[in-house]
């Protein structure tokens, strides 16, 4: 299926699949995915390369194909390109290349993202030495050997782990599982995040260990955040941890004890001893502190997506506004809310009408200090609006 490193650049792919007319638009649009409706029945083994063809016939590119996944074609090449293991190999360099670049020296990223690096799937985070890899779909499973022999060459990790726990796995009709790929990856690893020592535990964290996706905003809050602090949905204190350098003190609430056990761990590493963990619904926790008369001078909201799919828009709508709101009512005149929405369902500028009537409710007026999204490691693919999925903005609330 994938040509021979020495054999000249062409489409390696071996069969063929025909869009309809409705899925020809879409492609040539730029969006990479294409469902299963927009392309004609064929039998085509799941994962496979093939080309892609107009409905009069016309090559249209190369792309994975999924038997299994709703997702039934992901675009690996247009049609001058070629995908063979040599363009893998220039895609994995640029990808490296481009985090050299952005982020020099930083020990915890996102090396590989997926369709934005061009190659649709591929999940690799650095962790130090050791590196976490996610193969998310059919196409990118059949290259794992030669994209594994490339990061070791390229890179010569400690050790590769396979974070292949991840639910969409099965979507894809892949098997569910968590294993070493190269080398005796460890339980736990201890990074350094701009200054903050961090234990990540890499076999059972979320993602991959850490949500690198929010690295950049939890330096850029800490930028705000003074006085009394809350946190509102820590997981293992990110957020909290860098705010506590500048605050007086910082309350850490999330409903998982084995993420607040390792946040206490990770402030006692750091010297920290003005921040405290709090096992509470954070719904509730905001209600009980706003009737107790408890007041913060910043608060960060960081949820889990409360909108998995858009039919749930309406019910996480009004989850997110009941906890901004909630939020607003406990902050001190010109407080500072860092608030996240890591949604793709839910859409930047439905977020903003969400706060704005979250505020109109709370009797507050609030400005938008920063307009965030996910970390530049995690970059936004023009043509795929799913990979804009992180809003974190940072208002002032007076
Ligand atoms: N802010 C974190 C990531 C948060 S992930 C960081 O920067 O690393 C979302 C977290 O919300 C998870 O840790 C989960 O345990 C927690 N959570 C989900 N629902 C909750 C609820 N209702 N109350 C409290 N915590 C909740």
């Amino acid at each position: 299926m994938i040509v021979p490193s020495d054999a000249p650049r062409r489409a390696a792919a071996s069969g063929e699949a025909t869009l309809t007319r409705k899925g020809e638009a879409r492609w040539r649009g730029g969006h990479p995915w294409i469902f299963r409706d927009d392309v004609l029945p064929a039998e085509i083994p799941n994962g496979e390369i093939v080309t892609v063809r107009g409905p009069r016939g016309d090559a249209l590119g190369l792309a994975f194909y999924g038997a299994v996944s709703k997702i039934a074609l992901r675009r690996v090449a247009g049609p001058r390109e070629g995908f063979d293991e040599q363009a893998v190999r220039a895609r994995l360099d640029a990808a490296i290349a481009y985090r050299e670049r952005i982020a020099p020296g930083v020990a915890a990223l996102r090396l590989v993202s997926s369709d934005a690096d061009g190659l649709p799937g591929l999940i690799v985070d650095r962790y130090g030495e050791h590196l976490v890899l996610q193969a998310l779909t059919a196409g990118i499973e059949r290259l794992l050997g030669p994209i594994l022999d490339h990061l070791v060459s390229r890179l010569s990790p400690a050790s590769i782990l396979a974070r292949h726990d991840a639910g969409v796995r099965r979507l894809e009709g892949l098997v569910e599982e968590v294993r070493p790929l190269r080398g005796d990856p460890p339980e736990s690893v201890e990074i350094d995040d701009d200054g903050i020592t961090l234990l990540v535990d890499l076999r059972s964290g979320q993602k991959t260990g850490l949500f690198l996706d929010q690295r950049e905003n939890r330096t850029a809050a800490s930028r705000y955040l003074r006085g009394r602090v809350l946190d509102a949905f820590c997981y293992d204190g990110g957020f909290a941890l860098h705010a506590a350098r500048a605050a007086e003190s910082v309350e850490a609430v999330d409903a998982s004890e084995s993420a607040l056990a390792r946040a206490a761990v990770n402030a006692a590493r750091n010297g920290i001893t003005n921040l405290t963990t709090v096992r509470a619904n954070v719904f509730d926790h905001l209600s009980e502190s706003d009737r107790a008369r408890r007041r913060f001078d910043g608060i960060v909201l960081d949820p889990p997506a409360f909108a998995k799919s858009r039919k749930d828009i309406d019910a996480a709508a009004r989850a997110y506004k009941e906890i901004n709101l909630r939020a607003m009512r406990c902050l001190t005149r010109g407080g500072v809310l860092v608030t996240c929405s890591c949604s793709y369902n839910l859409h930047e500028d439905e977020f903003v009408e969400i706060l704005a009537a979250a505020a109109a409710d709370a009797g507050r007026r609030a400005v938008i200090v920063e307009k965030r999204s996910q970390a530049r490691d995690h970059p936004v693919l023009l043509g795929l609006p799913e990979s804009h999925y992180l809003k974190c903005l940072i208002l002032r609330v007076d």
